[in-house]
């Protein structure tokens, strides 16, 4: 299988786009004639610099408004795809991608225009060029790739064929399974694109809202299903419209790119029984149970302060490392790791980051199979020297710079805390508060880089996303989605700050990047919890009382268990599966703290009705008064 992208998709000059899209392992690119009206060299050393890349031009687009034209115009059409037949010469291009016609000129018949397309096979052919007709959803009277297919089958020109691109498919909701009575040796090229469902005007949407396949909720597994279902063995190319991206790094959309097309190709190749390309193998998506540990970064000071904090909400201390200055803390089946080695990765997190989570450890199915199967997808690895009696747990980088590591029970990797940790015996180990385990964990980040996690969260690990919501903050908007293992074991919410006077957006500019804002654990008894807490001295967040006041109007609650929730500072939400109560701690530094959860039912959500009213809680508190341990801080 061979993979491109079209140079529109990324952000930079012909220079910095090639260098990324070859870095991350493209075979080619569509080149955009855009792309190089703004170059300082000829079309000549345009096609040089490609090729210097290691790349080639797959293809070479738009040519518009050809088909079906009235004279004189239908000269002149043919005139201006001559000049372009030169340029591409020059280039290096083999393959033009014309649009269906949207002039209000064009007089449409599927017969002129096949007789129009014939004759531009015949020139083109000349040159040793081929043509690749696609129908755009808004093509004046193309606008289906079933009569572009038609307008190609009557063409009857072996230098003209069909370019199929999933955008304009899915988004005018045509069945793409009609693809699969194409001939594959017929399809010329196929462009992909995914993006988010949201109903607007067509070529707004398509020119501002393309993303990568996986990204979006259009279903582009069907539609190259479909394809791979014809034979195709040609190219697959990516061409997405998109503000952000064009405002983005070139190199990590270039990544996300190439990840999302491995992604896609391999679950094809996994669901279509028979598929002419080839896919570089990797393991499936890995399955995740939970999040086996979470690792913080602190220096000794704050090391203290953190296992206080952990104490006072019912951890003790369980186990210290076997050569290194990092303790556990357990209660239920949670485990906290807090780090002060003077050197390694963790040092590095925290003299970047202050106190913070720097690792996460993830328990899955086959730990070294994860590895394989980020490597493949284009993560990198990480490594650090393991001393004696120490085990070597396969880890990755994460998106944000942080590290993930794996356990699993395939191997000694299960009896970490056995092997590497010694025993404690805790002379102040308070009583437990009922913590389970870990709900979800809340991952902060800018806006632009919630699909670069997203796409690296649901790629490797089975796993998916649920719509994204937006959260108010005073200060603005945070856009929250959701990924989670059908068990819902696994949870994680990604928050995007648009802006850096929200508290989420706060929170990363003061702990200088992306990282865990927030750990919720799970009880099965709330009100236990609170009581427990309460003795040891837990001052929860304090909700304001308007809060309550609404929510007894909003579910018809009743006047005793509306007190009941007030008095605990506990939110609560309900859906037609459950009910869910939430009870915050105070926050910590510049935006970090603890949830504790219980869901009853099926409840399945995180309350995000609740997120505002918490949010102005938190500024209010962050304004009155700081709390101890400068978490998220430097
Ligand atoms: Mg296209
Ligand atoms: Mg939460």
């Amino acid at each position: 299988m061979r993979t491109a992208i079209a140079t529109v998709s990324i952000s930079g000059d012909l220079r910095e786009k090639l260098a990324a899209i070859a870095a991350a392992g493209f075979d080619g690119i569509e080149i955009f004639e855009n792309d190089f009206l703004a170059f300082d060299g000829s079309p000549r050393d345009a096609g040089q610099l490609v090729r210097d890349h290691g790349l080639e031009i797959m293809l070479f687009q738009p040519f518009r408004d050809f088909e079906g034209m009235p004279e004189p115009q239908r000269a002149r059409v043919f005139e201006r795809a001559e000049r372009k037949f030169d340029l591409m010469g020059e280039l290096g291009a083999e393959l033009m991608l014309v649009c269906s016609n949207v002039s209000p000129l064009c007089l449409g018949g599927i017969d002129r225009a096949a007789d129009d397309f014939a004759e531009l096979g015949e020139r083109a052919v000349r040159h040793g060029i081929r043509i690749g007709f696609e129908a755009l959803a808004w093509g004046r009277h193309v606008n289906d790739h079933r009569d572009a297919w038609e307008v190609v089958r009557r063409a009857d020109h072996p230098s003209v064929g069909l370019v199929l691109d999933s955008f304009h498919t899915l988004a005018r909701k045509l069945d793409p399974g009609s693809i699969r009575s194409i001939p594959g040796d017929r399809i010329f090229f196929v462009q992909l694109a995914d993006a988010p469902r949201i109903d607007m005007d067509l070529l707004y949407w398509s020119r501002h809202f393309r993303n990568m396949p996986g990204e979006g909720d259009l279903d582009v597994l069907g539609f190259m299903r479909a394809v791979a279902a014809t034979g195709y063995d040609g190219v697959v190319s990516l061409e997405v419209f998109n503000d952000q991206f064009r405002g983005g790094s070139p190199r990590t959309i270039s990544v996300d790119g190439h990840r999302s097309l491995l992604y896609l190709l391999d679950q094809v190749k996994r669901t279509e029984p028979r598929v002419a390309f080839s896919v570089p193998a990797m393991p499936d998506r890995i399955a995740v149970s939970g999040i086996e540990f979470i690792e913080f970064a602190a220096d000794q000071r704050e090391a203290g302060e953190l296992g206080g904090l952990l104490r006072q909400l019912g951890f003790r201390r369980a186990g210290h490392h076997i050569a290194k200055d990092v303790e556990l803390y357990r209660q239920g089946g949670i485990n906290i790791v807090v780090n002060s080695e003077p050197e390694g990765f963790a040092h590095s997190s925290y003299l970047m980051h202050g106190t913070a989570v720097c690792d996460l450890g993830l328990k899955v199915e086959d730990a070294a199979a994860t590895v394989e199967r980020a490597r493949a997808l284009g993560a990198d690895l990480f490594e650090q020297p393991v001393g004696p009696g120490e085990l070597k747990i396969p880890a990755i980088r994460g998106v944000g710079g942080g590290i993930m590591h794996f356990i699993d029970d395939r191997s000694d990797l299960g009896r970490v805390w056995e092997i590497e940790f010694d025993p404690v015996e805790d002379s102040q180990a308070p009583a437990e508060v009922g913590l389970l385990s870990i709900d979800h964990i809340a991952q902060t980040m800018r806006y632009e880089e919630m699909l670069t996690w997203l796409l690296f969260y649901t790629s490797i690990f089975r796993t998916h996303k649920t719509p994204m919501v937006d959260v108010v903050d005073p200060a603005g908007l945070v856009r929250s989605q959701v990924i989670e293992n059908a068990e819902g074991s696994l949870r994680i919410t990604l928050n995007g700050a648009e802006n850096r006077r929200t508290l989420a957006g706060r929170f990363i500019t003061e702990s200088f990047g992306s990282a865990v804002q927030h750990i919720a654990f799970h009880t099965g008894d709330i009100f236990a919890t609170w009581e427990r807490l309460t003795d040891r001295g837990f001052e929860p967040l304090e909700i304001s009382p308007n809060y309550y006041d609404d929510l007894g109007a909003r579910f018809a609650l009743d006047g005793e268990r509306l007190e009941r929730l007030r008095t605990a500072n506990i939110l609560y939400d309900r859906d037609e599966h459950g009910e869910y109560f939430q009870l915050y701690s105070p926050n910590h530094g510049e935006g970090f703290f603890f949830e504790i959860v219980e869901r009853r039912g099926g409840y399945g959500g995180y309350g995000a009705a609740n997120a505002q009213f918490r949010i102005a809680a938190q500024k209010r508190a962050l304004e009155r008064k700081s709390v101890p341990l400068a978490l998220g801080q430097r």
